[in-house]
């Protein structure tokens, strides 16, 4: 629906999710229970990822037989590179503070009255569906309000897509001649896995270095919890957060740290209750100096040697 309305979204969109399904499948090869710590494995993403934002839309038309054009036939400007040019560079904020790549975040942020109860209905019936599916009886007397309560839930704990990184910070951004790390650790995190959509709930370290400004410490965890309330991988989350952190305070270097247990996994076949992952993403000065980087992790009581 979101994509017939909106075509020039949806031609981005595709570019947008062979990226990640590409930064996915690349890390999905590292095992479950791995750490994925910065370096060499991040820059050869990134490179990938510019690959492929440039060559994206000729590469698309490369599988489809070029009709022979007029040159007159094509426009001075293309209307996806107008839409283009009103993005901000960052890989997840977009120009107006709300987050990408996610079609919905602004579809949900604007929605009138009806709208919304009418994707609660759409909601609701679906749940009651999938009760139907499971064997169970979606009339019985426990389960009559289950659907919409269910639906609800789901709304808020996905409230991430409707929220602004803007709005969050809300100009919490200070100036201090600070040159030294600044770490929140041990922040609480709870998302809902993409690929599953079971929690996987742990901890997240945020550490930055600021440039001149500092920013109000409460929002740090704010952030996390916007990106978090979303359907995520977690080796994403993790960039969410810092790349977010480095767009909306330019600090010398973020560093960002999550160890989670994920309940597909504990709660299916692969009962591994203890298992954890760790994964990370380091930018900036943090990423350049070994030195302040292990000052991060030892900090945070993950001594990588
Ligand atoms: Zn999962």
């Amino acid at each position: 629906m979101p994509h017939s309305a909106h075509p020039l979204k949806k031609d981005f969109a595709i570019g947008t999710e062979s990226l990640l399904r590409e930064e996915s499948s690349a890390e999905e090869t590292a095992p479950n229970g791995s750490t994925d710590i910065g370096g060499e494995s991040k820059k050869r993403k990134r490179k990938k990822a510019s690959k492929a934002n440039s060559v994206s839309k000729p590469r698309r038309k490369l599988s489809v037989s070029k009709p022979a054009r007029d040159p007159r036939d094509e426009a001075a400007v293309s209307p996806l590179e107008r839409v283009m040019e009103t993005r901000s560079p960052s890989p997840v904020i977009d120009f107006d503070g709300l987050s990408r790549p996610s079609l919905g975040t602004r579809e949900r942020r604007e929605e009138s009255t009806e709208q919304a109860a009418c994707r609660l209905e759409k909601m609701t019936g679906a749940v009651r569906t999938i009760l139907e599916c499971i064997g169970e009886d979606p009339d019985r007397e426990g389960l009559i309000k289950t659907p919409e309560r269910y639906a609800k839930a789901l709304l808020g704990f996905t409230q991430g897509y409707q929220q602004n990184v803007k709005d969050i910070v809300n100009d919490a951004i200070f100036h201090e001649d600070h040159n030294e790390l600044v770490i929140v650790k041990d922040i609480e995190v709870f998302s809902l896995c993409e690929h599953h959509m079971v929690p996987f709930t742990g901890k997240m370290h945020i550490g930055y270095i600021p440039d001149r400004n500092v920013i109000g410490i409460s929002k740090l965890p704010r952030i996390a919890d916007m990106f978090s309330q979303r359907l995520q991988i977690q080796e994403r989350l993790t960039k969410d957060v810092a790349h977010a952190i480095m767009e909306i305070l330019k600090p010398q270097g973020v560093a960002v740290v999550m160890e989670s247990s994920h309940l597909c996994m504990v709660m299916r076949g692969v009962s591994k209750t203890t298992a954890s992952t760790i994964t990370s993403c380091v930018l900036g000065c943090i990423e350049k100096r070994e030195k302040t980087r292990n000052e991060f992790f030892s900090l945070v009581g993950l001594n990588r040697q």
